[in-house]
């Protein structure tokens, strides 16, 4: 089945492995985390639970400034 992202506005194609569905997808053009609820392909139930994905890579990598030793 497919959905309209509440985020960007975006089809979002599941497929037929949601037509009965409860819980969260990710929106693959914006990132944005939606809360779904399907029965028998149609959509119960939609929200948005999260805008856009925190910035993991950032902080998945500090910035560690280098030592510097002056003499
Ligand atoms: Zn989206």
């Amino acid at each position: 089945m497919k959905i309209i992202c509440l985020s960007c506005g975006h089809k979002v194609d599941l497929g037929d492995a949601y037509d009965d569905y409860a819980g969260q997808i990710k929106c693959s053009t914006c990132g944005a985390i939606l809360e779904l609820k399907t029965e028998a392909g149609g959509l119960k139930a939609a929200a948005v639970t999260r805008e856009r994905p925190l910035e993991e890579s950032a902080a998945a990598a500090p910035v560690h400034e280098p030592a510097v030793r002056r003499y």
